[in-house]
């Protein structure tokens, strides 16, 4: 059987792991980025570059989303220009990034009008994960649908977990953010205190990440912070949509994200203070003195 045409649309930090993966794959691959510097090394890399969403969709089976926020989701998807208006009736359409569950079911309402079907995909797992296919996807829709794409998932991920219907792959992915970055914020805080105090910093970051809150991300992030390297893996202001966006999935069932607001405000702190593009350790940074 011949592979799907993909198209794929956003080539950020992770959109262009995914994409490189795809192509390695044998997939053939039509890719679309706003800003068309990005698109221009996959031209050499076998792809089609396409100047629209519409354009990339258009021969596509399968059309998969990985931009930053419901805004640019909505524009790719929907816009002027946007890929469900060239979508062939009984294309797959994958949104990878993480949005709201709002969104997602809108979404998802347009793509059935066309007669097409979608999946809620977003993925755990970081840049590098991005580029070595060991992404994690988090699947909410049809069962069905998701084998039928299974390949193309396997391309790029190690893992494909149904989480239920269409918005539960969103909600899951908005939960486990929030988790992340309360995690974030309370590291750099204990930062803060271990180096003002004038605490051994090495010996009591041993403490933390060997002991009981030395959670994965703990571990990577304390390196991160303690290096100090901001390299963007996970851009702050990205870390700060979702935690938005958490708390207003917290709002819809009366529950008061209270750890998450707190959080929050730190990450808008460091966006106001211009980390906003760096990675999302540089939280830390708003404790330090110049
Ligand atoms: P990124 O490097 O900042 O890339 C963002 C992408 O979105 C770029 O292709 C950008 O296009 C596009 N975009 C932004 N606004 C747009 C708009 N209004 N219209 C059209 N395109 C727009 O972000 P990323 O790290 O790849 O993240 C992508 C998604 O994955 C986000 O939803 C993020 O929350 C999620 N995610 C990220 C990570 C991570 O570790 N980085 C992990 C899991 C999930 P331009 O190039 O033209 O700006």
């Amino acid at each position: 059987m011949r592979k799907p045409r993909i198209a794929f649309l956003g080539l950020g930090i992770m959109g262009g792991g995914m994409a490189r993966r795809l192509l390695a794959n044998g997939f053939p691959l039509t890719v679309f980025n706003r800003n068309p510097d990005k698109s221009k090394p996959f031209a050499a890399e076998g792809a089609g570059v396409a100047q629209s969403p519409r354009e990339a969709a258009s021969q596509a089976d399968v059309i998969i989303s990985m931009v930053a926020d419901d805004i640019a989701s909505r524009s790719l998807w929907l816009g002027e220009d946007g890929a469900l208006a060239a979508a062939k009736p009984g294309t797959i359409c994958i949104e990878s990034s993480t949005v709201t569950v709002d969104w997602i079911r809108e979404l998802a309402a347009a793509v059935q009008k066309r007669n097409c079907e979608l999946l809620d995909a977003p993925v755990t797992g970081s840049k590098i994960h991005a580029a070595n296919g060991e992404l994690n996807f988090l699947v909410g829709g049809n069962p069905a649908t998701i084998e039928k794409v299974r390949p193309v998932f396997s391309a790029m991920g190690k893992t494909v977990l149904p989480m239920g219907p269409t918005g539960s792959g969103a909600l899951i992915k908005l939960i486990n953010n929030f988790v992340c970055g309360v995690q974030v914020a309370a590291l750099a805080e204990a930062l803060a205190i271990i180096e003002r105090s004038g605490l051994d910093r090495a010996r009591a970051l041993e403490v933390l990440t060997n002991g009981a809150p030395g959670s994965p991300l703990v571990k990577t992030v304390s390196a991160r912070m303690t290096k100090p390297d901001f390299t963007p893996n996970f851009p702050l202001r990205l870390l700060a949509k979702d935690l938005g966006y958490a708390i207003r999935e917290g709002d819809k069932l009366s529950i008061d994200l209270l750890t998450v607001t707190a959080a929050l405000k730190e990450f808008q702190k460091a966006m106001a203070a211009g980390h906003g593009d760096k990675d999302m350790a540089a939280v830390v940074e708003l404790f330090r003195k110049g």
